[in-house]
């Protein structure tokens, strides 16, 4: 704790451009750890400095890209490593800032197991369950039928989705136990499991929370992030839509119990299921900034990264009270295939034309010639649009994905915009299930790419010589974007 002068950024694409960008505005030098296996060519530009790293995943790499670079703190942005213990208490005893909570606060919400019984001793609602120690299978099962079908084993490691298994009935128990043990001891190195009852058809809603080190704790609303394809977050947006003040009111009291409960420093989510009757329990605790962090920064006017960089350095938080206005809205950009099974792409962005105007925020971490690798997830960028309510947020959001042009490999782009001008979406009749339910209607049924390589192409100045031949002869630069310039 203490002024920063210089700060490691631990994390990599649009993330470690929005932490540069806090830096820039603060005046702190930033430097960027990184990696060989990632084109790193437009995030440099936000930095000051790079220091090579072997990997985001290893602590004592991040320690010594830190000493490397003479950086006084690390931001850890939100990767695997933001929510390593280790790392927190590595800086806590070589005297360097970690832009994020106490490493004992990241290690009582670490286990799902463990931060379900620490709030259920705070009287925060958890789904009714199983997490006690004995993870014999006899116990599991007795523990399955007390819950009653269907059931959801979990990793109590987990994240991201990773071993997570639907149990309908007795005789799928034994299997899902199995595979679910297998998955979390490769992606974890622990296969502790709990049992929750499933619910079907909730929302996925969650608070930002903020505490600083003289103990005050505050909530800066919810966002709701239903839109879910295989438990990961498509669409996020605040406030959520349809929600009873009352029902909004008991579950940002409940985030920020919970986050006092572990004297939560920093940024923070609490994350809740909310069943169809507006009953709401706990999920689990984020100790990190999250990707859908500027949601709550457009409904509320602040920073969220610089109110990080303040709130480590010591000073208190910067807001006696936050207020949530209009609407905003988010989609994730993916370099991946809707019509084949989502597969991630990879290759090089030949053109690319991101959407402003008003109400329109991108955090890119690519640009124009950028290379996608298979290495890191394939999450190009994130556009987030606000207006004064939920309907304009949306215009704003199709209108934004009609401006996006990436040629050279397949993005979710135009899934997105039939995901959002659904007319489900639109009335905010959203739940987990959303995308499973209207499926059929959110596949591609006329080429949506002409209209684009058309707006592509007039944005292109063209050579006289091609316009003399008629329009026959194509720009030079379709050479070079591959099947699009067939
Ligand atoms: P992870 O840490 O792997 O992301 P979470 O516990 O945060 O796991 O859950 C991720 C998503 O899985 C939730 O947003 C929700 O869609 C679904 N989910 C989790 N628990 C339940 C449950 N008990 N019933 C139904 N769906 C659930």
């Amino acid at each position: 704790m203490g002024v920063i002068g210089k700060l490691l950024v631990a994390n990599r694409g649009e993330i470690a451009v929005r932490i540069a960008r806090a830096c820039r505005e603060m005046r702190i030098e930033s430097v960027l750890a990184s990696s060989e296996a990632d084109d790193t060519r437009y995030v440099r530009r936000f930095f000051d400095g790079a220091v090579p790293i072997r990997s985001y995943l290893d602590v004592g790499a991040v320690m010594d890209a830190a000493r490397a670079a003479g950086a006084d703190a690390i931001h850890p942005g939100y990767g695997f490593l933001s929510e390593r213990s280790q790392l927190a208490a590595a800086c806590e005893t070589s005297g360097i800032t970690f832009v994020g909570p106490k490493a004992s606060s990241i290690e009582a919400m670490g286990s799902k197991a463990g931060a379900r019984r620490l709030m259920q001793s705070l009287g925060v609602p958890v789904v009714p369950g199983y997490d006690g120690e004995d993870q014999s299978d006899a116990i599991m099962k007795t523990e399955a039928k007390k819950i009653g079908f269907p059931v959801l084993v979990k990793a109590s490691a987990g994240g991201g989705g990773k071993g997570m298994k639907i149990v309908r009935s007795d005789a799928e128990l034994q299997p899902a136990l199995e595979s679910a043990r297998r998955e979390a001891q490769k992606a974890f190195g622990n296969d502790r499991l709990l049992l929750e009852r499933y619910i079907e058809e909730p929302r996925h809603v969650e608070v930002q929370v903020f505490g600083d080190s003289r103990g005050e704790v505050i909530h800066l609303f919810e966002r709701d992030c239903s839109v879910q394809r295989r438990h990961q977050k498509v669409v996020e947006e605040s406030p959520a839509p349809h929600y009873p003040e009352e029902l909004r009111r008991q579950m940002t009291a409940a985030a920020v119990a919970a986050a006092r409960g572990v004297q939560y420093e920093n940024a923070g989510t609490v994350e809740f299921i909310v069943t169809p009757d507006g009953e709401f329990y706990f999920l689990e605790m984020n100790t990190r900034l999250q990707v859908e962090h500027p949601v709550t920064e457009l409904v509320t006017d602040v920073d969220l990264v610089r109110a990080q960089i303040d709130v480590a350095s010591g000073r208190p938080l910067p807001w006696k009270e936050v207020r949530q206005r209009g609407h905003a809205v988010e989609v994730r950009i993916y370099a991946e295939d809707p019509d084949d099974r989502f597969l991630p792409q990879s290759g090089r962005i030949a053109l690319l034309r991101e959407p402003s105007g008003p109400g329109v925020r991108v955090d890119s971490g690519v640009m124009e010639g950028t290379e996608i690798g298979v290495s890191f997830d394939p999450m190009l960028a994130k556009l987030i649009c606000y207006a004064d309510d939920r309907g304009a947020a949306i215009d704003r959001v199709d209108r934004a994905l009609r401006e996006y042009i990436v040629l050279g490999l397949k993005t979710n782009t135009s899934w997105l915009r039939r995901v959002v001008t659904h007319p489900a979406f639109r009335e905010g009749k959203v739940s987990t299930r959303f995308l499973i339910d209207h499926e059929e209607d959110l596949r591609r049924d006329v080429p949506e790419m002409i209209p684009l390589i058309a707006a592509a192409l007039a944005s292109v100045p063209q050579k006289p010589a091609a316009r003399a031949a008629g329009g026959t002869q194509l720009p030079s630069v379709w050479d070079s974007v591959g099947p699009w310039g067939r």
